[in-house]
């Protein structure tokens, strides 16, 4: 059976330029870049072309990139470092959406004794402006705002908001894990302080990310051991994904416009199709600005995880906005600070499309979902009490 991959968001598979690019550092260069010698001073170099090709995609400087391990390494390392260098500032300011990488974090920082303002979001997951500037205070020690979210694909104002946080003097960190590659980001002329990103969500591999941080900016290393990434970030250097990450980037800089028209073009067609031919159904965030590859569209009266497990049959892959805890069904944080109704938020499904998607697959896609829909509901016992049975 065909797989066909819908969770982008999730994860992406390795382009095979990267692969192609990563593979001779897995091989015969091998050579630790810190080393006195040839062999490992032409890893360095490499090193080197991948932070200029990383740095590129974000209008950013070579020496403002610092290679980590994931997203969260880099969102927890902005967050940790913005503590450490501004040290008698207590409060944080986030937002109700964000990742756990920053959300989990923030809710530990809390027990010991500092301050967090979560910013409320809207029934289309728009970020309130006006609570996010009333709660910017002298005693703010960083702001951290994602860019896009995962789940929705909502983008947020960040510039506008990073601006603000600097006319006040507070830092300003976003995790921009969704958005590099599927938007244009120019941090040349930005309040941004520090970014994250993360290699398995441009097709790059697991287990690489990145955490710009602007020139001047206070920094305090949250992995502390060798002298790598100019005493930023201890730990030999993961060579290979990080060639990888530079391959990943100049694609995915140069692919821009495909995933602006192609990839948000089949996006478009797969939602308007689902909601045509599935009554009681909508897009979730679909009144936002929005990632061009994302959609997240709430069934009503059925559950997610069940749409889940009857497109894998399928060979459909794709994420579901309620997760299985401790045996019951909690709809996302997300869904739930939208004020996305109970029945609805557990219907939901995200489907995040990459440049490797075709039209047969969301044809395909869009004939199988709608029979699933009608199955699950005649099985819902939520759906038969509201005498909607279709
Ligand atoms: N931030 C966002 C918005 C994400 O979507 C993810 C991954 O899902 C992360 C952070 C964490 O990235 P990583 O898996 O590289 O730790």
């Amino acid at each position: 059976m065909k797989t066909i991959y819908m969770d982008n968001n999730a994860t992406t598979q390795v382009a095979t330029e990267v692969l192609e690019a990563m593979l001779p550092f897995l091989t015969d260069r091998y050579g630790n870049p810190s080393s006195a010698y040839l062999f490992g001073g032409q890893v360095a170099r490499n090193i080197r072309d991948a932070r200029e090709q990383t740095a590129a995609i974000l209008g950013a400087f070579p020496e403002e990139i610092i290679f980590t391990s994931c997203g969260s390494e880099s969102d927890n390392t902005a967050i940790m470092s913005a503590l450490n260098t501004g040290k008698d500032k207590m409060h944080i300011v986030t937002s109700r959406v964000e990742h756990p990488a920053v959300k989990v974090l923030c809710n530990e920082l809390t027990k010991q004794g500092y301050r967090v303002t979560e910013i409320p979001v809207d029934k289309e997951g728009r970020l309130d402006m006006d609570r996010y500037k009333e709660s910017l205070t002298p005693d703010t020690a960083i702001v951290s705002l994602m860019w896009a979210n995962n789940e929705t694909g909502v983008i947020f104002p960040v510039e506008r908001a990073a601006q603000m946080a600097r006319d006040r003097g507070i830092l300003f960190h976003t995790d921009a894990v969704q958005a590099v590659g599927k938007i244009p980001i120019d941090l040349q002329n930005s309040a941004i302080d520090m970014l994250s990103i993360s290699g398995h969500k441009l097709h790059a591999p697991k287990g690489i990310g990145v955490l710009y941080v602007r020139k001047g900016t206070k920094f305090s290393p949250f992995l502390i051991g060798g002298h790598q990434e100019r005493g930023r970030r201890g730990g030999t250097e993961n060579t290979a994904s990080i060639i990888a990450l530079g391959k990943a980037c100049e694609l995915a800089a140069n692919r821009m416009e495909e995933e602006n028209t192609k990839v948000k073009a089949l996006r478009d067609k797969l939602e308007r199709e689902l909601l045509r031919q599935i009554p009681n159904s909508r897009v979730n965030g679909g009144g936002s600005e929005r990632l061009p590859n994302t959609t997240n569209i709430s069934f009503e009266s059925i559950e997610g995880e069940s749409i889940l497990l009857l497109m894998d049959e399928f060979g459909i892959c794709a994420s579901s906005g309620s997760a299985c805890t401790s045996g019951s069904l909690q709809p996302s944080h997300v869904l739930r600070a939208m004020g996305v109704p109970f029945t609805m938020a557990h219907g939901s499904v995200r489907f995040s499309l990459s440049v490797y998607n075709t039209e047969d697959e969301v044809d395909f896609v869009i004939d199988k979902i709608p029979p699933i829909i009608a199955r699950l509901r005649e099985l819902s016992p939520f759906w038969r009490q509201e005498g909607q049975v279709c």
